[in-house]
């Protein structure tokens, strides 16, 4: 896959003035803010010296809004309040929420009817995560502003590879409210990756395994020269140290064998002390979990590392399917890789290195500190979008992959892919389209995003519709389809009808993304139905084409009823009812063969017509003006 090179946008500073450019990892657990000092990226501390900001916001009871550690210290004790996680309600839907650690908080609707993105019922009134992270955010970017004593000039939020438009979308609008000018959103691993690459200056083929709080993210990187190339992302946005929590947690609770459910209160106290346990097995053979219920009542166990190993095997064993599945896109194998670099807090727990040193045949690499690299390279990629970097050949910018294909919908219900799965990002493409019916002026216009051959197996994105087109044939109109990706992996999409420059166009702007696992969901099933989707292609292909041959031949007869004698006539009617009757079933086989019988029926009757057509145009005209 070739790479971009992407100049610096808008126009060049002054000389000498740098503008303050900062990096933000937005994380589900930790955030971070980061920026470039004296030629070396850090992160920016807090009053305490603290790097970290846990992304956890109390909307308090005297109106006041408490972020990070302070935040956290209540999550036990005022639980429907104190929003952790808020990145993963981002883009999403109550439909969207899966396990019972996310169903935590009251959730509505703006309408209500449980239908359109979430919002949590907070003391304070209902919010929405995007104004839950722009908290967040607001936090850093004060710290970033108290610390470099300016107005920061932008900031390079950090996001997941695998959000999808809408969550991509909704991280954007926190930052514009925490009132951010936002250079770029960029993937996270990616950023891992030019922090490892420009402080290393290796070369090579790298695996980034990113597991952080809540969510897991796999790529494939070539660099060389500090210059990158990604070959293949997987992951899952559902899978992370929050769920090691939440398994250490539920054994502890069946080995107590506690007769009541436990409130959101106590749930939350239990999830932090086995997150404690679980942290300090990190160091430690054994730890023990602490939970006190309230008066005077508590509960404790001891566990090994090996139990909580045993515990949070099949969770090891889920980002390693994600690692094998990115390799096969990548087409490599574990001994192609160069080194695996380690991000996110949750790749301290040794079983998870044990893993992929066992699956790799050497250590992962971890030079740098897990929690920090992301926020380092995004630092190192505001600098270059804030154009403060000196020189040339310094400037160019990883580019982003896009998850999943984008297509359109043609006739038949099948996905025509305009940009294919893996596209390095920005990316247009154009393809040209054409009308079904005659004299048609409008068409459909249906946007999905997925990698199965039918459109109800994709994710449907967005409808739009191309209006006065001028009445033509069928088949002579020519639509030009564009698909643009920014390099934010925003999509919007145009169509023009060229003969007569018509115009329609869309931002791609979903209510809500993709749900929890779907698009690793939608891989799996793409590969696993690549033989079905082929059949069911071929029996729409098939349809398809039969349709507009009954249509165009039933015309026909009626237009030139006085060509044909009785019989003839008949017969013809005969057979277009019998391929009609096929299209409704779904042996593909018998529709081609039956159109192709019609075709060949039909031939005598189209020799006439054409005979018609042209005896018409000749009469009564010049033959030398004619050749
Ligand atoms: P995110 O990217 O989701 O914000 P982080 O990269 O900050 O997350 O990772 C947070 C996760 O790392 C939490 O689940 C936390 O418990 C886990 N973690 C942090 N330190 C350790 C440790 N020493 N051992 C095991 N897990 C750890
Ligand atoms: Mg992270």
């Amino acid at each position: 896959m070739a790479f971009l090179q992407i100049s610096e946008p808008g126009e060049s500073p002054e000389p000498h003035t740098r503008r303050l450019a900062v990096g933000i990892d937005l994380g589900t657990t930790n955030s971070l803010v980061a920026t470039i000092r004296n030629a070396v990226p850090e992160c920016l501390p807090d009053s305490e010296g603290r790097t970290m900001l846990p992304s956890a916001v109390q909307y308090a009871e005297e109106g006041q809004i408490v972020v990070g550690h302070e935040a956290l210290a209540h999550r036990g004790s005022d639980a429907l309040n104190t929003i952790t996680s808020v990145k993963r309600f981002m883009g999403r839907a109550i439909a969207d929420l899966r396990s019972d650690a996310e169903a935590r908080y009251n959730f509505t609707t703006p309408t209500g009817d449980g239908k359109g993105p979430l919002q949590i019922i907070t003391r304070q009134g209902t919010l929405s995560p995007i104004e839950v992270s722009a908290e967040i955010l607001r936090t850093l970017k004060t710290r970033a502003e108290e610390s470099l004593g300016g107005e920061l000039y932008g900031a390079v939020i950090t996001v997941p590879a695998y959000f999808d438009d809408a969550q991509r979308q909704a991280t954007k609008d926190a930052a514009k409210l925490a009132g951010l000018n936002v250079l770029r959103l960029l993937n996270e691993p990616t950023a891992a990756a030019v922090a490892y690459g420009l402080d290393q200056h290796a070369e090579g083929t790298f695996l980034i395994y990113d597991l952080g709080g809540g969510t897991f993210d796999v790529s494939i990187l070539r660099l060389s020269r500090g210059v990158f190339e990604v070959l293949s992302t997987a992951g899952d946005t559902h899978l992370g140290g929050d769920d090691f929590d939440a398994a250490l947690a539920k054994h502890a609770f069946e080995t107590w064998a506690l007769t009541r459910a436990l409130s959101p209160t106590g749930q939350a106290s239990l999830l932090a002390a086995a997150r404690i346990a679980k942290e300090q097995l990190t160091k430690d053979e054994t730890a023990t979990i602490n939970v006190g219920w309230g008066c005077g009542f508590g509960s404790t166990l001891d566990v090994t590392r090996e139990t909580f190993a045993a515990i949070t095997q099949p969770l090891v064993d889920r980002t390693m399917a994600c690692v094998k599945r990115a390799l096969r896109d990548a087409k490599l194998k574990a001994d192609d890789i160069d080194g695996v670099v380690l991000v996110g807090g949750a790749t301290r727990t040794p079983h998870v290195r044990t893993a992929l040193e066992a699956h790799f045949g050497k250590p992962p690499l971890a030079t740098m500190n897990p929690d920090e690299v992301v926020a380092l390279g995004a630092a190192i990629q505001a600098d270059q979008l804030a154009g403060n970097q000196s020189g040339d050949g310094e400037s160019h910018l990883l580019l982003d992959v896009i998850p999943l294909s984008l297509g359109l919908e043609t006739m038949g219900g099948l996905v025509e892919k305009i940009i294919p799965r893996n596209s390095t990002i920005p990316v247009a493409k154009a393809q040209e389209f054409t009308t079904f019916k005659d004299g048609q002026t409008a068409m459909a216009l249906h946007v999905v995003q997925g990698e199965r051959e039918l459109v109800t197996d994709c994710r449907s994105l967005a409808r739009f519709e191309l209006r006065g087109i001028p009445p033509m044939v069928a088949g002579s109109a020519r639509i030009r389809v564009t698909f643009q990706v920014d390099a934010d992996g925003l999509l919007s999409v145009s169509a023009t009808e060229t003969t007569s420059n018509v115009r329609a166009e869309v931002n791609v702007k979903p209510s809500y993304g993709l749900g929890d696992g779907e698009i690793a969901a939608m891989l799996q099933s793409a590969f696993a139905s690549a033989n079905t989707d082929m059949q069911a292609r071929a029996l729409a292909e098939a349809r398809v084409d039969a349709l507009a041959l009954t249509t165009a031949l039933s015309n026909a007869l009626v237009d030139d009823r006085a060509l044909l004698g009785d019989a003839e006539f008949a017969a013809l009617n005969s057979q277009i009812a019998h391929l009609k009757t096929l299209i409704e079933g779904s042996d593909h086989r018998a529709i081609v063969r039956a159109s192709e019988a019609l075709n060949v029926a039909s031939t005598e009757f189209a020799g006439r017509r054409m005979d018609r057509a042209v005896r018409e145009a000749l009469t009564g005209r010049d033959i030398a003006k004619i050749v």
